[in-house]
């Protein structure tokens, strides 16, 4: 998505008035650090915003959603900047970037966590991990606290612990007319109940308050085995994950190995299945309780063992850096039929970069312990998430790997349970985002309209304002 640069002029003196007010940056165009700032994850998304504002605090983040509405522009808003169709930043309006707002506070004896919205996972990682604690996130820790938890947030411990916002306790947020509020299960349940799951569109979350499990060096890692056993080990890792031990988790994916001295040289660049897995359990009964998923038959490579938390949530993170070209598409399983296997089998045999992939994550028992209308999340009745992503650092490679992605979707779709995660899928219109929420779409329309009337937060997965 290519842009021009800004071309929205900005009154000087009402610029001049938000600098007095704000401790953090204002950032304009032709400033130094303009175009680093205004880059976002994706190598793909080119905008070009008229101001960005890096907060430092709450007060900084009043004074910009005040001044975004008063002056009638556009605003976008910025946890980690991960997000695929870039809902991080836009074009001739003001970003609110919360990089600077990296304040965490581990409370070890309640067991839980206050995060500041412009965290990353990695940092609450570091945070917790001392404490032996940690919460449900996602599998790179780079991502940001801000848009996976309003998003959901599907990662290692889901089926153990539940999902991401399962574990939220409370938020701080600035509203759409300047004002600070908390929500939780006793003050503004409504929204409290919207931001799990219901994105951005509800304000900006100042302070995230998580619960923490005791989680510290786990057993986990790949199973890599060859692309041709795909059809025997999808269907026994699909029956083995709807019963396995409650520790117990690990995730389905097609890769291309990368060339990296960690993998053993014949299988670099070798399509292949990888089980990628996590058991909270204890830990001298780890490689007893894995005889049974060794037992499917040899691995091509088993890096399985013993890892501490934040290893294993940062162990992909060198393979995705931030600047390549990124689109994805997700949907909803309940089941995998031998149907559905035999086509992730053709898609998998042309992945089309190296970079390229196909996730599955399972989303079953603790996530299916809360109820469907407990949080906005959509589909607590599925068991698997699915994700196909196309990934390459040329942009000359787009119209192939998209290609591939959206062909890969379209195969599988028929099977599946509809919707799809709405923190995995582009910027895909209102249908695709009244699909991801069901039945709870009607109700988050109805919070919007309370919390945000004229849709002033709308660069976001847009759930409009209904009365
Ligand atoms: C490499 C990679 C790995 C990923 N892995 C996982 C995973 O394992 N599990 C998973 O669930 N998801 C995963 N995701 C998806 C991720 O959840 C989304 O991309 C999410 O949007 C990223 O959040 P962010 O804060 O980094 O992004 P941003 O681009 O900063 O924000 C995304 C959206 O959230 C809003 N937002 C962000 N912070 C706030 C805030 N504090 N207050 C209000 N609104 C806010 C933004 O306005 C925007 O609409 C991954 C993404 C990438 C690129």
């Amino acid at each position: 998505m290519v842009s021009q640069p800004a071309t929205v002029t900005l009154a000087e003196a009402a610029v001049d008035e938000l600098k007095s007010r704000v401790r953090g940056d204002l950032i304009q165009p032709g400033d130094a650090g303009y175009e680093e700032a205004r880059k976002v994850y994706n190598g793909m998304i080119d905008r070009h915003p008229a101001l960005i504002v890096r907060c430092v605090d709450v007060a900084d983040v009043i004074s910009a959603v005040n001044f975004a509405r008063e002056q009638g522009l556009t605003l976008a808003v910025r946890g980690g900047g991960h997000n695929g169709p870039g809902l991080g930043t836009c074009d001739d309006g003001v970003v609110i970037d919360l990089a600077r707002m990296k304040g965490i506070r581990v409370d070890p004896a309640a067991k839980t966590v206050r995060v500041d919205g412009g965290c990353t996972w990695g940092e609450v990682d570091h945070a917790t991990h001392p404490f032996g604690l940690a919460t449900p996130s996602g599998f790179v820790s780079t991502t940001g606290v801000g848009g996976l938890t309003l998003g959901g947030g599907i990662g290692y411990l889901s089926p153990i612990y539940g999902l991401t916002i399962d574990n939220l306790l409370s938020v701080d947020m600035v509203l759409a007319d300047g004002s600070f509020v908390t929500a939780n299960a006793d003050e503004h349940p409504d929204l409290f109940w919207a931001v799990r799951g219901g994105g951005g569109n509800f304000g900006v979350v100042t302070s995230f308050k998580f619960r923490l499990h005791p989680v510290s060096t786990v057993y986990g890692g790949p199973i890599f085995w060859p692309l041709d056993q795909l059809p025997e080990l999808m269907a026994f890792w699909r029956d083995y994950i709807q019963s396995a031990p409650a520790d117990i988790n690990g995730w389905f994916g097609v890769v291309t190995v990368p060339p990296a001295p960690i993998f053993p040289e014949q299988f670099h660049l070798r399509k292949m299945c990888v089980i990628v897995w996590c058991d909270v359990g204890p830990l001298d009964q780890a490689a007893e309780r894995f005889s049974a998923i060794r037992a499917f038959g040899a691995p091509a490579i088993d890096a399985a063992g013993p890892i501490p938390w934040p290893a294993l949530q940062s162990l992909f993170d060198a393979l995705f850096p931030s600047g390549l070209q990124w689109y994805w598409k997700a949907d909803f399983f309940n089941e995998l039929s031998d149907q559905t296997i035999a086509l992730h089998k053709k898609y998998a045999e042309q992945l089309p970069t190296p970079f390229s992939t196909m996730h599955l994550y399972p989303i079953n028992r603790a996530v299916h312990q809360v109820g469907a209308d407990e949080t906005a999340f959509g589909f607590r009745d599925a068991n698997f998430a699915e994700v196909i992503v196309a990934v390459d650092p040329d942009p000359a490679n787009n119209p192939r790997m998209i290609q591939w992605a959206k062909d890969y979707w379209l195969a599988l779709h028929p099977y599946s349970a509809g919707g799809g995660y709405i923190n995995m899928i582009m910027d895909e219109g209102e249908d695709q985002v009244k699909a991801a929420y069901r039945d709870n779409y009607a109700r988050l329309a109805r919070v919007k309209a309370t919390y945000d009337p004229s849709n002033l937060f709308r660069v976001n997965q847009n759930i409009k304002p209904v009365g």
